[in-house]
């Protein structure tokens, strides 16, 4: 009777506020995040080092990540969708990317869940962290606590006409950790949107390395290729 009167509560709250696909905006059922068109469009990141997160394994850099599992490539319908959750808050897109992070076997081990932050200035232009965003939502998925206050960004770079090393010396100062919580032989979940160089995700691991943790596992939704960054 319970499921039966939740079937007609969603009906009416479809035919009220419909839900819609986070890549295309099309009407969908209450129980899908993404419409079947789209889920076949995306370019999902297989066939990769998940230690290093690169197809081309760049393991030997040594990244103080221990994995970096993104879902998949920056490209087509999958880039809208991360265009759109920077403007607008998505819960479909966030819970179609928890949905994902549940299903990987290496989340197992992870005891909590923490994002890269953004600076406070951005974050008034934006008013949300994505990023904190699709973390709040892993972390209901996954059941581990969210750990929010812990990383900071302290200062903010212009991201797309720097060269790689260029990136890579802007980060080292752009991080830091605050009210470091006791993250003591922890394994951490780290949240972003996109991966690039992964940069952003050595350093924040680094910091919460630190701060104790035994670590870091890094989930993206997207990974951006190699050859769009050098281009
Ligand atoms: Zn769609
Ligand atoms: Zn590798």
């Amino acid at each position: 009777m319970k499921t039966l009167n939740f079937k007609i509560y969603r009906f009416i709250l479809d035919l009220l506020f419909p839900s819609r696909c986070a890549l295309c905006d099309t009407v969908i059922s209450y129980d899908e995040c993404i419409c079947k068109d789209c889920i076949s469009k995306i370019e999902y990141h297989e066939n990769y080092c998940k230690q290093c997160g690169f197809s081309e394994c760049e393991c030997d850099n040594n990244p103080n990540y221990d994995l970096a599992l993104s879902l998949g490539i920056y490209d087509g319908v999958l880039k809208n969708g991360i265009l759109r959750l920077k403007t607008e808050m998505s819960g479909e897109m966030c819970r179609f990317f928890a949905d994902w992070v549940k299903a990987q076997k290496e989340i197992k081990a992870v005891d909590a869940v923490t994002f890269v932050p953004m600076t406070r200035q951005r974050l008034k232009v934006c008013g949300f962290n994505h990023s904190k965003a699709l973390a709040q939502y892993v972390s209901r998925a996954i059941k581990k606590p969210l750990i929010s206050d812990i990383l900071v960004k302290t200062n903010d770079y212009t991201h797309h006409k720097l060269s790689e090393i260029e990136r890579r010396e802007q980060v080292k100062n752009a991080y830091d950790t605050v009210n470091e919580k006791d993250l003591l032989g922890k394994t951490v979940l780290l949240i972003d949107d996109i991966m690039t160089t992964g940069a952003t995700l050595n350093k924040c691991a680094e910091l919460l390395k630190k701060s104790g943790a035994k670590s870091v596992i890094c989930a993206c939704v997207a990974k951006v290729d190699k050859k769009v960054i050098l281009s």
